[in-house]
This record gives C-alpha cells, sequence and structure tokens, in this order.
C-alpha cells in the first residue's frame, strides 16, 4: 500500500511538473507546431523498467596487469548528476538576428548596439554559453556542464553584422559590428564562447566593406564562426519550383565553397520564413544545381516560431527548426524567452559538459530521439544521482 500510495503521489508530482510546463508555454506561444513540451505530460512510472535497453554508464576500466604506467593519467571526476542535473533534451534557444544599429531600434528585426550588449551580458548572468551551430547539428554540444547553450545566427549578410577595414597591412570588424561586440565581450567574458552562424545571400553583396568576399568569409570561418544559405535572391521560396529552388540555393552553395574551399555550407536560413511547397521542401535541404550537389542538413524558420528546439528530442524536425527573434518586443521574442526562463528554467536545456554523451533524467527518458543519438552514449540517472542501469 505504502509503495501505491508513494507511486501515485509521485505520478501526481509529475504531471504537475509536466502540466505547469506544458501551460506556461502552450498557453503564450502562438505557433506550437509539435508537442515538444507536452511530451513531458506522458512520463509513465513503468519506464524505469525500460532501463535495460540503455547502455550503462561507463564502466571503470580495469588498469592493464602488465606494465604499470610510470605517469597515471589525470581522470576526471566523475559528474555529480544529481547536482548538475543535466537535461539534454531541454530547450536551446536559436536566436535569430539581423542587422545592428547604432541607435534606437527601428523595427523588431533591427538590435540596436546596446542591446545586443545587454542581451549576451543578461544571457551570460543567466548561465547561457555559446554554442556553435554546427556542434548543434552535430549534436555534440560542449558547453561547460550545468550551463545552457545558446546559439546566434545573423541573416542577410548585412555590413552591420559584420564588415571589415583595413588596419594597416590586416584587414579586421568594424567597430560596433555584431562581429567586433561579440569579441570585444568575450574578452570580457571568455567563457562565453565567441561563436556564431551568417546566412547570406548573394544578389546584394554580402558583408560590404574592405576586402572580397572570400576575405570576408574566409574571416569568419577563420574565428570559428559558420556561413549558411539564405538563397541567391531571398527568394520566397514557396512562389518556386524545383529548378528555381535549386538554382536559389546551388548559387549561393557554390559561393560559398568557392570562397572558403574545404567548408561546407551550414543549414538552410528560409527568407521571410517561408518555406519551398510541401512536397518540395526535400530538395531545400538537398539538391543539385549544375551538376553540383548541396546538402544543407536542416532548415532554419524565421523568429516566433515555436519553442526552441533540440535535436536530441522526440518530435525533432530538421525541415522546421524554429529560431527566437532576437528583439525584446513581442512575446516569444528573445526579452519574453528571458523572462520566462527566470520563472521556468527547467525547460532549459543542461548540459552534462561531455560532447560524447547525451544526459537525460530518468523521468524524461521517454522524449529522446533516439535516432538523433548516433554513436553518443546516452546516460539516464534518477533523481539521487544514480545511473539507472
Ligand atoms: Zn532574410
Amino acid at each position: 500500500m505504502a509503495r501505491l500510495a508513494k507511486l501515485a503521489a509521485l505520478i501526481a508530482a509529475l504531471a504537475l511538473v509536466g502540466c505547469a510546463r506544458t501551460e506556461a508555454v502552450s498557453l503564450q506561444l502562438p505557433e506550437t507546431d509539435e508537442p515538444v513540451i507536452a511530451s513531458e505530460t506522458s512520463v509513465e512510472p513503468e519506464a524505469a523498467s525500460l532501463a535495460t535497453t540503455i547502455e550503462p554508464a561507463a564502466e571503470p576500466t580495469l588498469a592493464p596487469t602488465a606494465e604499470p604506467t610510470p605517469t597515471p593519467e589525470p581522470t576526471q571526476a566523475p559528474l555529480d548528476y544529481a547536482a548538475v542535473k543535466p537535461y539534454e533534451v531541454g530547450q536551446i534557444m536559436i536566436i535569430m538576428y539581423h542587422g545592428i544599429s547604432k541607435g534606437p531600434e527601428s523595427n523588431p528585426y533591427e538590435r540596436s548596439q546596446d542591446n545586443f550588449w545587454k542581451d549576451m551580458e543578461t544571457l551570460y548572468d543567466m548561465g547561457f554559453r555559446l554554442a556553435s551551430l554546427k556542434d548543434w547539428a552535430e549534436n555534440k554540444i560542449s558547453v561547460e556542464a550545468g550551463y545552457t547553450p545558446v546559439i546566434f545566427t545573423f541573416d542577410d549578410g548585412l555590413s552591420s553584422t559584420f564588415s571589415l577595414e583595413a588596419n594597416g597591412q590586416e584587414l579586421r570588424p568594424v567597430q560596433g559590428t555584431a562581429v567586433e561586440l561579440m569579441d570585444r565581450f568575450s574578452e570580457q567574458h571568455p567563457d562565453f564562447g565567441n561563436t556564431a552562424a551568417f546566412y547570406i545571400n548573394g544578389d546584394m553583396e554580402a558583408f560590404k566593406g574592405a576586402g572580397t568576399i572570400a576575405d570576408r568569409l574566409q574571416y569568419l570561418v577563420g574565428k570559428g564562426h559558420d556561413i549558411g544559405n539564405h538563397t541567391y535572391s531571398h527568394a520566397k521560396l514557396s512562389a518556386l519550383g524545383a529548378e528555381d529552388i535549386q538554382k536559389e540555393i546551388g548559387l549561393i552553395d557554390k559561393l560559398i565553397k568557392d570562397s572558403v574551399p574545404g567548408y561546407k555550407p551550414l543549414g538552410l536560413s528560409y527568407p521571410f520564413g517561408i518555406r519551398p511547397k510541401e512536397e518540395l521542401l526535400p530538395i531545400g535541404l538537398d539538391g543539385t544545381y549544375q551538376g553540383e550537389a548541396y546538402s544543407n542538413g536542416f532548415g532554419l524558420r524565421e523568429g516566433q516560431s515555436g519553442p526552441p528546439a533540440t535535436p536530441n528530442r522526440n518530435g525533432f524536425d530538421p525541415l522546421n527548426v524554429p529560431r527566437v527573434r532576437g528583439s525584446s518586443g513581442e512575446a516569444t521574442d528573445l526579452g519574453w524567452f528571458l523572462d520566462y526562463y527566470k520563472t521556468n528554467p527547467e525547460g532549459r536545456y543542461i548540459s552534462d559538459g561531455n560532447p560524447e554523451t547525451i544526459a537525460v533524467p530518468l523521468e524524461y527518458k521517454d522524449n529522446i530521439n533516439m535516432e538523433s543519438l548516433g554513436d553518443k552514449k546516452l546516460v539516464v540517472y534518477d533523481e539521487s544521482g544514480i545511473l539507472a542501469e
């Protein structure tokens, strides 16, 4: 009886947690296109019995008996799961910025230099750390244990985002651009990280300023940033047929590859957030133009497009990756989410600090997208931090 009562209490508690998350987000988010958060209500107490399918935690490897090693390898202290509470099916904000303005913002697609700096300060103070979109795409996020990854993206190749100027023989980012502000911020807060993804077009010269387009793109990649496809002419993809879609994407793919030899462009950002017609969606990701194949891997929507997604979670749709608009004006903009996470921190992805493992509390293990794991090791732990076996 006692056990049954305990079980009932656990179910009630889990249901409460789930409902709190569900209500808080689904009531206020206009476009929750998948039950990302609602799925947490479906936690089943029997989950523990399924634990046999989970790879057991790393077992201590036996020291070789033959030769004593003169210099013992430094062993990393095991993570205190109960204290850190890694939650690697949680939400990761992919923030969508465009231009950075000197003065006040004239529309929600512009961020002032002051507010961009404040965004970084607030994120830093709230325990967010920059992750690269590439690491996100490859499911190997490595931000420090206990912190939440956040990703910056910049659309349209605007020179207020990034442009170069001559500094003697060298080229350097113009002061007040996003890239220069990020450089400065990371000098003051080295543990924040310094990486972003830039989505460019071809008809307007990307990042106008000093240097050639190759200089500019090579500079970005050399500094650890990523570059992706935003179509040649900022096209409304829903209006185009297969051939035109492949041309729009293929031209930019070639521009990036020609500019940065060996670099693989990362992702497609749908101009205006408008996607190709349903049956043509797949060629937005993979297609061919003039005999050259492109592979974008995933498609980013405009901002205000639903709760932030993580590839590790059930329901993740690579054709439809939501972003958070880098603004503070409206519901579901960055400002709104930062306020939301102050009172609802439990939705956030919490890193275990190890890019090789995906760690999730036992009660949320049914939310894991098993297909996303690849060669990653799954770690499931209970509330006392003991690894499930
Ligand atoms: Zn755009």
